[in-house]
């Protein structure tokens, strides 16, 4: 998993990779600098509605423009971000950043549009994550109802109580909240009505053989069946192929998301998409 490293060069973080301390310590500064450069970008990835095959809005995804190294993927540094504790700020960072993107939208008359940002286990320990929320939907003249939080169910089981407390305060704004990768993670079915839900996200991991594995074909549609019944709106990921496309049209779902339709983009490309 680890990118191959130079001398005196730091090995990316990796889950299962046993880092050295020193290493550590290098990649923590660099991640630092990272912020005071405002090295970390996002991009967006669109989001299309089935219903009317129009973009409703997009996801917005951190990637780390690295000075040497080029763009680097969430996946090599958000471990270290929320082991560190610096994901707090960044996260705040990119919830900011993607209000001030919406507001960007806005004023070229692009109204409708949602935003979805993702939320991580750290960032929803911090007991000022809701006066940050306010404070930046404030600023940035944020539509509520136009910003969505991502979260996993692993997240939403750790605490569960203090979980719905914070959620149901967060949803009482009128941010919108999604279940992110629904299906992968550690829970029970109870959790959909106990937490104040607006959409499930299936797994990119379920999308990806529906058009061959009967098992995930009965997930998908299980899945979809189950979101529509607890009026929640369901998303599918990592959509590739016409195929599967075809499939989940079928089923109902009613947005979709993945490189079929569009990779995530910088900003001006995003606008771009727009605008044709
Ligand atoms: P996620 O939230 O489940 O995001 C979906 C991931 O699937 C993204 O990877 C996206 O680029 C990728 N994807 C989208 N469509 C397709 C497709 O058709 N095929 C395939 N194979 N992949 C597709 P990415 O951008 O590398 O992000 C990975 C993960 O990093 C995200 O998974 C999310 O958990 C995390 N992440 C990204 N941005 C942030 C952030 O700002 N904050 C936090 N806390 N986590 C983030
Ligand atoms: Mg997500
Ligand atoms: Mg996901
Ligand atoms: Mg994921």
């Amino acid at each position: 998993q680890a990118k191959s490293a130079g001398p005196n060069q730091y090995r990316f973080y990796a889950p299962n990779m046993n880092v050295r301390g020193h290493e550590l310590l290098a990649l923590e500064a660099d991640l630092r600098r990272a912020m005071e450069q405002e090295e970390f970008v996002l991009h967006y990835q669109p989001q299309i509605d089935l219903r009317d095959n129009r973009i409703i809005g997009a996801e917005g995804l951190i990637r780390w423009q690295h000075p040497t190294r080029g763009l680097v993927s969430p996946a090599d540094f958000i471990p270290l971000l929320e082991k560190s504790g610096m994901i707090v700020p960044v996260g705040e960072w990119v919830m900011h950043e993607a209000c001030r993107m919406h507001r960007k939208w806005r004023k070229l008359g692009f109204n409708d549009l949602r935003v979805s940002i993702n939320v991580s286990a750290a960032q929803f320990g911090d007991a000022d994550l809701l006066a940050k929320v306010q404070r930046v939907l404030k600023e940035e003249r944020m539509p509520h109802q136009a910003l969505e939080f991502e979260i996993t169910e692993n997240i939403l089981m750790r605490d569960p109580v203090s979980a719905a407390e914070l959620l149901e305060a967060i949803h009482a704004l009128g941010v919108r909240i999604a279940i992110d990768d629904f299906g992968t993670g550690y829970s029970s079915l109870a959790y959909l009505k106990r937490f104040p839900l607006d959409a499930l996200k299936i797994d990119q991991t379920f999308v990806r053989d529906i058009t061959s594995d009967t098992s995930d074909a009965a997930i998908v549609e299980a899945s979809v069946s189950l979101a529509h019944k607890l009026d929640l709106e369901v998303v599918a990921e990592g959509v590739e192929t016409e195929q599967q496309l075809a499939f989940l049209y079928a089923q109902g779902c009613d947005l979709v998301q993945g490189y079929y339709f569009g990779r995530p983009v910088t900003i001006s490309e995003f606008i771009r998409l727009l605008q044709q």
